[in-house]
């Protein structure tokens, strides 16, 4: 059975969404990992190492759509091993309490369980509101954006609760320009991952919405235009600034500034 993502009104979408996280939670890194080959590490790491956190001292950092802790945990591995800090903070908002779970547990095997430095919300992304403006240095989104329904409101909340100056950056999947590198990927996408859903979780429908979710997100010019419109600048395309593709479009980095 398919979940006929395309069909699903708006407001259904939130418990869509949760079904799918509900449903991979437990499988969730092994599928990355197969379904990506492993290559979900490296852009997070990069994603992370770029923005250099600790860099200027310790930081108050949220990463929203955290679930199993990938973001949160390179933040603090950055700051400690680069920067010799011990002070930068993130809080992990999601919005599926079994995705939480698996990044306490996961946190539960590092030297920053039951520190200052981490804590758990359950909380929507688009609804932040027990999260005070202009408090963090930092907001981190990966591969999270695309399944909220609405991101100008996911962009708003973002620019409220982060301090004039603070950096807005979201990892996400986006467009591959390249015709031939984009026609090897939508088969991959549409015949190969499905089935290593069914395979390795038994749950094919899940990774096919992921795919379709991929499919629906706006593309880079479009996606930097709303960032910009939420009141963050980004640099300027034509200087390259604008957003990063890794893979050639795979995935994106993108990053502004609350001014
Ligand atoms: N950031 C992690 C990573 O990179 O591995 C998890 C990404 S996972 C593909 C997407 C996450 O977004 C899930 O944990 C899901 O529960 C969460 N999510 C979906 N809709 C959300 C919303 N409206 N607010 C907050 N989190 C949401």
């Amino acid at each position: 059975t398919s979940f006929g993502f395309r069909t699903v009104p708006e407001d259904a979408k939130e418990s869509l969404v949760k079904e799918v996280f509900d449903s991979v939670a437990s499988n969730y890194d092994l599928m990355n990992d197969a379904t990506s080959f492993g290559v979900h590490r490296l852009w997070k790491d990069s994603f992370v190492s770029g923005l250099k956190p600790g860099r200027k001292g310790p930081m108050k950092c949220i990463d929203v759509a955290g679930g199993t802790g990938d973001i949160a945990l390179r933040i603090l591995d950055h700051a400690r091993e680069k920067y010799y800090d011990r002070e930068t903070t993130v809080d992990i908002a999601d919005i599926n309490a079994e995705m939480l779970k698996e990044g306490y547990r996961r946190f539960k095997k590092t030297m920053y369980h039951n520190t200052p430095q981490v804590a758990f919300h359950e909380a929507n992304a688009q609804e932040m509101s027990k999260f005070p403006d202009n408090s963090y240095d930092l907001y981190t989104i990966a591969f999270g954006i695309r399944n909220c329904t609405s991101i100008p409101a996911v962009l708003k909340e973002a620019h409220r609760i982060l301090k004039p100056g603070g950096t807005f950056a979201c990892l996400e999947f986006s467009r591959v320009t390249n015709p031939v590198l984009n026609s090897l990927y939508d088969q991959y996408s549409f015949s190969v991952i499905p089935v290593m859903g069914t395979v390795l979780a038994g749950d094919s429908a899940s990774y096919q919405y992921l795919v379709e979710s991929i499919r629906k997100f706006p593309p880079q010019p479009e996606f930097a235009q709303m960032i910009r419109d939420a009141g963050f600048a980004t640099g300027k395309h034509e200087e390259g600034g604008a957003w990063t593709d890794l893979w050639g479009g795979i995935a994106c980095i993108h990053k502004g500034v609350k001014l």
